[in-house]
């Protein structure tokens, strides 16, 4: 396969400045691979750090990303060309007290980005090439042949959303109140549903709530309903609900999700990823009530096996979840739309090579 000098990439050059620029391919070391992107999902804390500048320019952002092997490093033994593949571009070294402790998320070797199309490693997801570092491999997996691209940009979220799940420590048929039933929201459902839990699904949106029966929730309940109150209680049943997911950036959520958790019970966030606000939480909910605030953040790759599984087989079909398709040209504005939830938008892709992003099948 011939590969090119130089490839298109959406680079960013601060503040919401996405541009498509020409950039040189990656060249790769004999531990590494080269992936050419076949398709990668936006992902919102990737629209955060552009609309809020958190991280220095130029970067080329995009992690769910799949595509196909067409360069392999001289040492690198278990990938070969024309190998279909989805990436993961965080891997903790499993060796560290931090890994010792299951914090992967804060090990040092996990906070590297392992995948690259250029400059200061950020995922890369928005060019057509990127460079896969070796520390990274061990996430990499191969997509079957029946399964799509698209289902293998899908497994980097679902890892997220497991590893969430994981830390909640729940027990078969405890109820789980999920706010927000946005994509992460819609796959919480899902997978809790999977592991045997009653689920009480809220959104603001009717057609998200009709969604979130379709993945699996107990019941749903509109956030903006008349005597909303009332009803979530009588929903959470006499003790409570186990636990609460806030699938939101909100602190109100979080404030009003706890109050109806049960003593003992975790409220889990997932969607607070931007730093300097802070909330008045009455701490005796947590000293007297024993209520646990918990937050899980990016993925875990000891699950990747697990995850493989139920994207593969479809236990987990991302495949509904996906509702937007961009150009490479048109990522800009894919990546900058979901920012304002629609109704009927649930995940966007950048589709980077079109002609197989469908699978073979
Ligand atoms: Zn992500
Ligand atoms: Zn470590």
């Amino acid at each position: 396969m011939r590969i090119p000098k130089t490839m298109q990439a959406v680079v960013y050059r601060g503040v919401d400045d996405l541009r498509v620029e020409s950039v040189p391919v990656p060249a790769i070391g004999p531990d590494e691979l080269l992936v050419k992107v076949a398709v990668c999902g936006v992902c919102p804390t990737d629209i955060k750090k552009i609309q809020y500048g958190t991280v220095p320019p130029p970067r080329i952002f995009g992690h769910e990303t799949s595509g196909t092997v067409v360069r392999v490093g001289a040492r690198v033994k278990k990938f070969s060309l024309g190998d279909r593949v989805a990436l993961h571009h965080h891997v903790p070294c499993l060796d560290c007290h931090l890994c010792r402790h299951k914090s992967f998320a804060q090990c040092l070797t996990y906070k590297k980005t392992g995948i690259t199309a250029g400059f200061e490693p950020a995922g890369g997801g928005y060019a057509e090439y990127v460079r896969v570092m070796s520390f990274v491999l061990p996430g990499v997996v191969k997509i079957p042949s029946r399964n799509t691209f698209e289902e293998g940009a899908m497994l980097e979220p679902v890892n997220t959303v497991l590893k969430g799940v994981e830390r909640l420590g729940l027990m078969r048929g405890d109820r789980v109140l999920v706010v927000g039933q946005g994509p992460i929201g819609l796959m919480f459902t899902r997978l809790l549903q999977l592991a045997g839990m009653l689920v009480v699904g809220i959104d603001l949106m009717n057609v998200r709530l009709k969604l979130a029966k379709q993945f699996g929730a107990a019941a749903t309940l509109n956030a903006g309903e008349t005597r909303f109150r009332q009803k979530i209680q009588r929903l959470a049943g006499k003790q409570g609900f186990d636990a609460a997911i806030i699938t939101v950036p909100s602190d109100a959520a979080v404030l009003e999700a706890g109050e109806h958790v049960r003593g003992g019970g975790k409220i889990l966030l997932f969607a607070h990823t931007r730093r300097g606000q802070s909330c008045a939480l009455d701490f005796s909910t947590i000293c007297m009530d024993e209520k646990d605030y918990l937050g899980s953040y990016s993925s875990d790759v000891t699950l990747q096996h697990r995850v493989k599984k139920l994207v593969f087989g479809r236990k987990m079909d991302v495949r509904r979840l996906i509702t937007h398709r961009f150009s490479l040209q048109e990522a800009a504005m894919g990546i900058e739309t979901p920012a304002s939830p629609q109704p009927y938008s649930l995940k966007f892709m950048i589709v980077i090579s079109p002609t197989r992003h469908l699978g073979k099948k």
